[in-house]
């Protein structure tokens, strides 16, 4: 496994592998590696001749009251993990590569951000069009893996995709959880011990709301009231959103008639998670 960090050599390795009709499957994070980055590593891993995976903490998509700074690193485990998973390349720039003095150009999604965590996030989903397009540029990927988790990510990632034009397959990959059904998430290391368990009423709430649905219930202002009183009830919990929304166009539905997504973010403590579940309803 070789690690590159200069934007020219990748691009030149990248160029080598494509003459050489080599497939290149790309897994792009953030770094301090989880079973859920894994899983997505292990998806390219299949599909791919080549697999490169970046670590990149892009201050491009942190607002300034976020936790940039403080996001967690451990680079040295991170590249234990990667070369266990056979990977042949890790991308790791620096923020002064990706973005130089005088950088001025940007990329964003319209509609698809406006809504969930694009409303409590601005320029979010700017920043990460944004470096994933740059990404995209610079490992020249036949396809790249992201994770349900963000579900909106994916969502304004496939978008960038089609509507620009790129030859790259966006791949979706399920969310990993914990065993008792906490989303994996390099923020869960912010979490106390207390806080953990209350941070367990994001899935429940969720499996809350589909068993809801399940029993007949179609009414998504009553659903989101029910999550909202469920997860109240756990100590340092403070709803930020909940919505239902159609899964493609990410637009708020009323009354459930078909597939819905169930998307939330709380904060635990100053702790921010989000959490999403897709809901099959027959029509
Ligand atoms: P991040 O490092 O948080 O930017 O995440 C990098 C990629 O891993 C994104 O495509 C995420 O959606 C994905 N990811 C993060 N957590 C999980 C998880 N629990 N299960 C599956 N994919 C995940």
């Amino acid at each position: 496994m070789e690690v590159i960090r200069a934007i020219k050599e990748m691009q030149n390795r990248a160029n080598l592998w494509r003459r050489e009709n080599f497939i290149i499957g790309f897994v792009p994070t953030m770094g301090y590696l989880h079973e859920g980055h894994l899983s997505l590593v292990r998806m390219a891993k299949r599909r791919a001749d080549k697999v490169v995976v970046s670590i990149f903490v892009n201050p491009l998509q942190f607002g300034p009251k976020e936790d940039y700074e403080v996001y967690p690193r451990d680079p040295e485990k991170d590249l234990s993990l990667l070369e266990r998973e056979q990977v042949e390349v890790v991308f790791m720039p620096g923020a002064k590569e990706m973005y130089p003095q005088g950088y001025q150009t940007y990329v964003e999604v319209s509609n698809l951000t406006q809504g969930l965590c694009g409303a409590f996030r601005p320029g979010h989903f700017k920043g990460v069009t944004t470096v994933v397009l740059k990404l995209f540029n610079i490992v020249k990927p036949h396809f790249a893996v992201f994770g349900e988790k963000d579900y909106q990510q994916l969502k304004v990632i496939q978008r960038m995709v089609n509507d620009l034009n790129l030859e790259i397959e966006i791949v979706a990959a399920p969310t990993i959880r914990d065993w008792d059904g906490l989303a994996l998430s390099s923020r869960n290391t912010y979490l106390s011990q207390e806080e953990r368990r209350s941070a367990l009423a994001l899935y429940q709430s969720l499996k809350l709301a589909e068993r809801l649905i399940l029993g007949g219930e179609r009414r998504a202002e009553r659903i989101r009231e029910l999550m909202q009183e469920y997860i109240k009830k756990f100590p340092h919990n403070r709803v930020q959103y909940i919505e239902i929304v159609n899964p493609e166009t990410l637009e708020r539905v009323d009354l459930i008639k078909e597939n819905v997504l169930i998307a939330l973010a709380v904060y635990v403590g100053k702790t921010r998670l989000i959490d999403n579940k897709l809901i099959r309803v027959e029509g």
